[in-house]
């Protein structure tokens, strides 16, 4: 049976690595991840857009493995902040950002906002890079909800304790892993890319 090369997955927050080792494995596609690879960069996300920024992350770390990579770009975007933090969702509270400073400064920046404004959704957008640099497939996804004021369950990471999904009444932290991919805008942008990355994978040589 042919083997097919090994993706590198393009981020280093374990969170997304995790979710998105669940979504491919099951392919066949093997996934490694960037604390693999001594020599993967730490790229600077200077684009203004969540495609831009998955590109980017996808094409310049391919070129210095020398290796098929996933990059994904994803955040939080909230009405009532003008779609922010959007891209700047990781550094939200600063350069040395946590999850949980940056969900304090959400809350504080919401404190007053009534239930009904406080309308959200999660984007991520993917872009898949050959061992070249060349990008050979994108996708998006978005899962919209609402900001809760008070914290429920410690699934997922980053804003999930305060991301209400409206049909399950639930914020991701409260929903299983497997809840979450179905419905998130990482397992949607990924599902739509399936079909290429399988197919561009199963036609190459194996890494
Ligand atoms: P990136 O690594 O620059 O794409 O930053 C993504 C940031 O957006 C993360 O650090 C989180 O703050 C937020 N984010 C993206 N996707 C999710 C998610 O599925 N759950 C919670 N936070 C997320």
């Amino acid at each position: 049976m042919p083997v097919s090369p090994i993706l590198v997955l393009g981020t280093t927050n374990s969170g997304k690595r995790q979710e998105l080792t669940a979504l491919l494995e099951p392919f066949g596609i093997a996934c490694q991840s960037l604390a693999d690879f001594p020599a993967a960069l730490a790229v600077a996300e200077t684009g203004t857009t969540f495609a831009e920024n998955a590109a980017l992350k996808a094409s310049q770390q391919a070129l210095a493995l020398g290796h098929w990579v996933l990059g994904e770009d994803s955040g939080l975007a909230v009405d009532a902040l003008g779609g922010g933090p959007g891209v700047y969702s990781a550094r939200f509270s600063g350069p040395e950002a946590t999850d949980e400073a940056n969900n304090t400064l959400l809350l504080e920046k919401l404190a007053g906002v009534p239930a009904d404004q406080r309308t959200a959704h999660y984007a991520c957008h993917a872009a898949l890079a050959d061992p070249e640099g060349t990008i050979r497939a994108t996708a998006s996804g978005r899962c919209c909800g609402r900001i809760a004021d008070t914290a429920a369950g410690c699934g997922g990471f980053g804003y999930d304790p305060y991301f209400i999904v409206p049909e399950y009444h639930r914020t991701f932290g409260e929903l299983a892993p497997a809840v979450k991919s179905l419905i998130s805008h990482r397992g949607r942008a990924i599902r739509a890319m399936l079909p290429q990355i399988v197919r561009l994978l199963r036609d190459q040589p194996a890494s």
